[in-house]
């Protein structure tokens, strides 16, 4: 029996109405949540995130901060805006789109990012309180995944997860959150690699697969058990003379070979991407209600 499609865009949106909701009731108390966003250089992938973000904003009534810097700007006067922003009451998350343009020392831009402004998530300080399992900022991608998940009624506690990738941004915090002892965790967790020996005999086992290996057809339907839940994080460009980009977006999973599976199946577009900075904004909101000692989930 074919998969059901998991909706991200529906999961988005239905996300997004809460959090405009939130947002109005916090202007009530007079409290505004604000994202301030650096982008830096004209890469035009990183141009339309950035425009997405700040639309997203305006949308849900959450202040931006917009802030477009040349490609050439030195590291000291990149420092000096973060340090503006960490101290600024305006802004509750500091967001500086990657990559940045060479010449730039990303880590130590990162670093300077207060943590408690750091709504990416990517600071070590709430790296390691993610690990541990104090409350921390949560990287978007990886906590969209277990919005999609927990949102579609998947039952994480005891279920077998293999993830395929182990990058700092999707795969290690995947796996860390995912076997926290909480009501997003609970999950047995394998993470595999280009290393791993047998990547099938780990997928075949799994209840839930979660591709995020950057390269299609990683994810087969031999590779995986009937029933099984699949999230694909994946996105790729591939030639498609049919379009009028000369390309088309695939994930890392054969869609419709798995589909004929799996019983609940991500979409690519239109599965996890939409997730990411509808999390973004749910951190910005969080980071606003912390800073009014309001209490708050992550
Ligand atoms: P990455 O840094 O390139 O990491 C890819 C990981 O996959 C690596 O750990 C790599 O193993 C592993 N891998 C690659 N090919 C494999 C294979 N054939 N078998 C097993 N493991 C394999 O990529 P990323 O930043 O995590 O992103 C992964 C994908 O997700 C990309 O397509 C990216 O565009 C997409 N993505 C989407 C969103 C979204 O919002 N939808 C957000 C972030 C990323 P090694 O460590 O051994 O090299």
């Amino acid at each position: 029996m074919a998969a059901q499609i998991i909706d991200g865009k529906q999961v988005a949106a239905d996300m997004r109405a809460e959090l405009k909701d939130e947002v109005a009731k916090l202007k009530e108390q007079g409290i505004v949540p604000g994202l301030g966003v650096i982008l830096v250089g004209d890469d035009p992938a990183s141009r339309s995130y950035v425009t997405a973000k700040e639309r997203t904003c305006e949308d849900l009534g959450i202040y931006s901060d917009d802030n477009r810097l040349a490609a050439d700007i030195s590291q000291e006067e990149l420092l000096a805006l973060i340090d503006k922003m960490n101290n600024d009451p305006k802004i509750n998350g500091i967001l500086v789109q990657l990559p940045l343009p060479k010449g730039l020392n990303e880590g130590e831009v990162l670093l300077k990012i207060d943590p408690d402004k750091d709504v990416d998530g990517f600071h070590p300080t709430n790296v390691g309180k993610m690990v541990v399992g104090e409350k921390a900022f949560l990287p978007c991608t990886p906590h969209g995944v277990i919005q999609l998940l927990l949102r579609s009624g998947v039952k994480l506690e005891g279920a077998e997860v293999a993830i395929v990738g182990r990058s700092n941004i999707v795969g290690k915090p995947l796996a860390n959150m995912l076997i926290q002892k909480n009501p997003k965790g609970n999950a047995t967790v394998t993470v595999c690699h280009t290393r791993t020996k047998d990547l099938a005999a780990h997928t075949k086992r799994a209840d839930i697969v979660i591709a995020a290996a950057g390269r299609p057809n990683t994810v087969t339907a031999d590779m995986v058990k009937d029933g099984v839940v699949v999230i694909d994080v994946g996105v790729n460009r591939v030639d498609d003379a049919t379009k009028k980009k000369g390309y088309r977006l695939v994930g890392d999973v054969d869609f419709e070979a798995v589909k004929e599976k799996a019983s609940l199946i991500t979409p690519v577009p239109g599965g996890v991407g939409p997730m990411t900075i509808t999390m973004l904004m749910y951190n910005t909101v969080e980071s606003a209600k912390r800073a009014a000692g309001i209490a708050v989930e992550t």
